[in-house]
């Protein structure tokens, strides 16, 4: 447990506050965070930028043979959601009645348990996404 705290802790801002960079010199959001922009290389401006709440789907798919750490939750919805700024994010969606779930839904962010708990007991949470009306 205490070689896992540290890291799930380290991550904590991250998973919580869905911190992410932001490229002032080509006014870029991205997510995870990036040590260095990706279209200005050496020349961009990378600051950390907490991440909008919302953004729409824009691709989906329904997992029936998730990875271990993941059986009890399965089938469940993995998707690609662009956030308001532009920034894409994959995530589970959460919450949400299954024929809401579609290319255009507006979906907002979520503090939810991510998987099982681990062999230690440790429990890890994390954003996940639920539709909005
Ligand atoms: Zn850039």
């Amino acid at each position: 447990m205490q070689n896992i705290a540290p890291l799930n802790w380290r991550r904590f801002p991250e998973r919580y506050l869905l911190r992410g960079s932001y490229c002032e010199n080509c006014k870029q959001a991205f997510f995870p965070p990036r040590a260095i922009c990706p279209n200005c290389r050496r020349k961009g401006k990378l600051v950390s930028m907490e991440m909008p709440r919302t953004g729409k789907i824009i691709s989906y798919t329904k997992v029936y043979s998730p990875p271990e750490g993941f059986r009890n939750e399965a089938p469940y919805y993995l998707a690609i959601i662009e956030l308001e700024n532009g920034a894409r994010i994959l995530s589970q969606i959460v919450d949400s009645e299954p024929e809401k779930i579609k290319i255009g839904a507006k979906v907002r962010k979520v503090f939810r348990r991510i998987g099982e708990p681990d062999k230690y007991g440790t429990i890890t949470y994390g954003y996940k996404f639920k539709v909005i009306e």
